[in-house]
């Protein structure tokens, strides 16, 4: 079977064309199958008495995908020759280029490719450069390709793109089969298309006239070719057909394109000789380097990302127990996010148990294939009404790849919804999936849309804490938590609101309420959330982040017991902190002197507590290694030993140096067996203060004690 694609300008009459060529060819007894593709859906028309048929698209948006049927698509038209629409969304909404990919899909999952034909022929719409219109070029469908122009240069310039698509797609054989010339009767219209055509490396294969008896026909419901099987017009339409007839029997042949560059399309343009090409003619091109292996693939080099910013976005919202998230996109998407982040995972953390089921305030559009066509607004709104119905005083509305690809105004939905529904406050976070980046750009964005809900006129009160951060792990364990709440107390202080975690939408409104606002650590992301705050309110975090370990527990004991009046509070915490510290010191070091230990991490989190626990611990550090940050910000460590930190260390370092350095412990946040007399410990988050460091240091050492096979099996530490 032969494949040609006509393509051409709206309106050039390439569906008039397409159908006296489809009736040509099949008054040769030959078999033809016309496919539209154009959302003008009118291409069969001709062939159909005048009548329009049901789309592939439309079709495929009502009738469910067991009950479809090929023949429901495939009518019998005019002379036997079987059409099909594609069809398309309504201007302005969807992606009608999707819909050239869904319409083949269907075709073929329908048996389309198991029909007896001789030639299909593909009516394609050329204005629109976008990769859904170029479908029929891609090397499964045409194998030769017609362009339809007349002597207008918009004409000549869709042409002109068709070629180049055309290049671009080059499957290895010539494909171009010639233009055909469809007179408008514009001045010196048959020179100026021959020159372009020569100048393209291809020629003019047939001059259809300017004819009243194409009007006369379509009023008819016919091709002329049936009207007027001896006119002018049929003729030519026989010689178009002559020609596909003659390439399929290998009678003639096709030429490679050679679209004309801009200087060249400015000559055809001024009715002036066109110039030779400038640069290099467009040859196929290989677009990928298959075979070239690097030894060291990170995602800061792939620029691959652990998840996108709509994930990140709906993070963000779910670390609030009392808002409804909206996730406009597909229902796959709300269910990696759904079950994987949010509060459940919270809930499980602190309660260690699964109590609610995942993703239980969240909602999605539940876009599909036929939303990427024909748009998503209309589910969209459909959800937010029923989450606007369960009477959540506020929505987050989040946006994924595919309305961000399509264009839905998001906006102008969540506007008219929140419209209906004075008392709910709509936040729309348009992170168009991974279009806006990774996971913690989404995030960040989601951080922003809460901050703007805080309350920035309320005066500063006294005796409350924020904390500020995008990682609350190190919290979650009820222990730690406890000792927070110790801490605080020794010096008047609670907890006001958590910036983002386990929090509401009155803890955000009333964030201006706390005395001090504390970063739960000092990584990139949480100096970008203080910023984030900072711009919102105005308010400076307080110096130093929450501190783990001895050491910046002491200074951070100090500095607080400054600003809160209470410096004598400070010196007794210090008093008990060293002094426990220095018992467990003096009885643990026996079992932890002259081992040699390696820590990596790919966490950045301050990890200065562990380093200086292992020194005093008398441990040595053989290396400490940090695992190339996955964030597309790089992360660094921030240490006072990070002169002596290893930066990108890969896990083939890792590897390597365990042969190397012999060492007794590896502490590392990446799960490895363990060979030999090395134990394995797995490296934690922990809270602030001593006792969970010291709680760690017992950890440590248990581990040591351990035998790292059980059975024949090989294990890892737990
Ligand atoms: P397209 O499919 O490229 O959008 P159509 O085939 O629908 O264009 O043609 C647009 C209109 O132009 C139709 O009404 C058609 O009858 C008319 N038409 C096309 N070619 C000619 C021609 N050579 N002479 C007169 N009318 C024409
Ligand atoms: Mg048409």
């Amino acid at each position: 079977m032969l494949q040609v694609a006509v393509y051409g300008k709206g309106g050039i009459g390439k569906s008039t064309i397409s159908a006296n060529i489809s009736v040509s060819l099949a008054s040769r007894g030959c078999k033809v199958h016309q496919i539209g593709c154009d959302p003008k859906h009118d291409s069969t028309r001709l062939l159909m008495g005048g009548e329009s048929q049901t789309t592939v698209l439309d079709y495929v948006r009502t009738v469910p995908i067991g009950r479809r049927k090929l023949d429901d698509v495939i009518v019998k038209g005019t002379a036997g020759v079987l059409c099909t629409e594609a069809g398309g969304p309504e201007p302005g909404i969807g992606c009608a280029g999707r819909g050239i990919l869904t319409t083949f899909d269907t075709l073929r999952k329908l048996g389309a490719d198991d029909l007896d034909l001789d030639f299909r022929i593909y009516d394609v719409l050329g204005d629109v450069v976008c990769g859904g219109f170029a479908v029929p070029l891609r090397g499964e469908y045409a194998n030769a390709v017609i362009l339809v122009t007349s002597g207008e240069f918009m004409a000549m310039y869709a042409a002109n793109n068709i070629m180049k698509g055309l290049a671009n797609f080059d499957t290895g054989k010539p494909r171009l089969l010639g233009v055909v010339l469809n007179c408008r009767g514009v001045e010196n219209e048959e020179a100026s298309v021959r020159a372009f055509a020569e100048a393209a490396g291809t020629k003019v294969i047939a001059v259809i006239p300017r004819d009243g008896k194409f009007r006369e026909a379509e009023s008819a419901g016919k091709t002329v070719r049936e009207l007027y099987p001896d006119s002018v017009p049929s003729k030519q339409a026989d010689a178009i057909a002559d020609a596909i007839v003659k390439v399929a029997e290998g009678k003639m042949e096709l030429t490679y394109p050679h679209p004309l560059d801009d200087d060249q399309m400015t000559d055809l343009a001024a009715g002036r000789p066109i110039r030779a090409p400038s640069g290099e003619v467009p040859q196929a091109r290989i677009l990928c380097d298959g075979c070239q292996v690097k030894r060291r693939t990170s995602i800061k080099d792939t620029g691959m990302m652990q998840s996108c910013a709509a994930y990140g976005a709906l993070a963000a919202f779910a670390k609030m127990n009392d808002v409804g998230i909206v996730l406009h996109g597909p229902m796959s998407c709300l269910h990696l996010m759904g079950t994987t982040r949010g509060k459940a995972v919270v809930e499980q953390f602190q309660k260690h148990r699964f109590k609610v089921p995942p993703g239980y305030n969240m909602y999605c559009s539940g876009m599909d294939d036929s939303m990427s066509i024909f748009g998503g607004t209309r589910l969209l709104e459909e959800t937010l009404e029923k989450a606007a119905a369960v009477g959540y005083r506020d929505i987050a509305v989040i946006t994924t790849c595919m309305p961000g690809i399509i264009g839905d105004d998001t906006k102008g939905v969540v506007e008219t919804v929140s419209a209906r529904h004075p008392g709910t406050r709509f936040h729309t976070v348009l992170t168009d999936g991974d279009i806006n980046g990774e996971y913690t750009d989404g995030f960040m964005m989601g951080a922003k849309a809460i901050a703007g809900m805080i309350d920035v006129s309320r005066p500063r009160g006294k005796g409350m804490v924020n904390i500020i951060g995008s990682s609350f792990y190190d919290l979650h364990t009820r222990r730690h938590l406890h000792e927070l709440t110790r801490v605080l107390s020794l010096f008047g202080l609670r907890e006001n609101c958590r910036f983002l975690d386990e929090t509401t939408s009155d803890n955000i409104i009333g964030y201006c309420e706390a005395e001090f606002d504390f970063m739960i650590n000092d990584t990139r992301a949480t100096r970008e959330m203080a910023e984030i705050l900072k711009e919102r309110t105005g308010r400076e975090p307080f110096p130093l982040p929450l501190p783990i370990g001895l050491y910046d527990y002491e200074e951070w004991l100090e500095r607080l017991g400054e600003a809160t009046g209470h410096p004598e509070a400070a010196k007794v915490e210090i008093a008990d902190v060293e002094r426990r510290y220095a018992a467990f010191i003096a009885e643990h070091t026996p079992r932890f002197q002259g081992k040699r230990v390696i820590m990596t991490a790919k966490m950045y989190g301050n990890l200065d507590w562990l380093v200086d626990l292992l020194l005093d611990l008398k441990v040595d550090l053989v290396r400490l290694g940090f695992m190339p940050s996955t964030r597309k910000n790089k992360e660094r460590p921030v240490s006072r030993h990070e002169c002596s930190f290893t930066e990108d260390y890969w896990l083939e370092d890792l590897v390597r140096d365990m042969e190397e350095l012999d060492p007794d412990l590896l502490i590392c946040d990446v799960v490895m067996p363990m060979k030999g007399r090395c134990r394995f410990a797995r490296m934690q988050k922990i809270g602030i203060g001593i006792d969970a460091e010291l709680a760690y240091a017992v950890y440590l050492e248990n581990m040591m004690r351990l035998p790292n096979k059980e059975g024949w099996r090989e294990v890892a530490g737990l």
